[in-house]
């Protein structure tokens, strides 16, 4: 996970849409990090010639962090004096926002290739196991299981008793739609 210097909550994505190379970009503000001669590389790729390492005209602190190393970069200008641009001295790396690629590439008489990339903001992965609502449907299958269980039984109950002992008689109807509940029931919380 290396998050963009310039964007709160972004990570940046990587891509090899830019010439192959695997570059990462911000999906919120399209800036690149090239780590340490990728920018050379990239550039190659259109013709003309590069200036091996790019090292920062009077660099001075910079406000943002390297996503890589997590420290301080400096900012200067690259290839111009007015071409601000930001470098980490501890790897190399470089970051430059969209129009700066575009800008670098008019500096050095570049043409062709490509000018700069999007990317789609990774899916954010799920937290946890998937939130479910309360499983109303399961347990009310479970509740017409045991109620037509329960009916079952007490129609059981009344059949085999000895005539007279019990006041109500037996119901086959009642039997059946109790185990019609006891079924439905039962296969419905198992599905639900
Ligand atoms: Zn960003
Ligand atoms: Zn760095």
């Amino acid at each position: 996970m290396t998050d963009c210097p310039k964007c709160d909550h972004e990570t940046l994505v990587k891509t090899e849409e830019l010439g192959k190379i695997p570059l990462d970009v911000c999906p919120g503000c399209h800036g690149i990090f090239f780590d340490k001669g990728e920018l050379e590389a990239l550039l190659k790729q259109s013709q003309g010639e590069v200036p091996a390492g790019f090292g920062l005209i009077s660099p001075k602190p910079d406000t943002i962090d390297c996503p890589r190393c997590k420290v301080k970069m400096s900012r200067g200008g690259l290839v111009n004096p007015m071409l601000l641009v930001d470098k980490c001295d501890s790897c190399g790396g470089i970051w430059l926002d969209p129009r700066e690629l575009s800008l670098l590439k008019k500096l050095l008489g570049l043409s062709g290739g490509p000018e700069g990339v999007q990317v789609a903001r990774p899916a954010p992965a799920a937290v946890g196991p998937e939130e479910k609502g309360f499983p109303v449907l399961k347990y009310a299958m479970v509740l017409a299981a045991l109620l037509g269980l329960a009916l079952v039984s007490y129609e059981l109950y009344v059949y085999f008793s000895p005539a007279g002992s019990v006041e109500r008689e037996f119901s086959a109807g009642m039997t059946a739609f109790g185990a019609l509940l006891l079924a439905g029931g039962g296969i419905g919380a198992i599905k639900a």
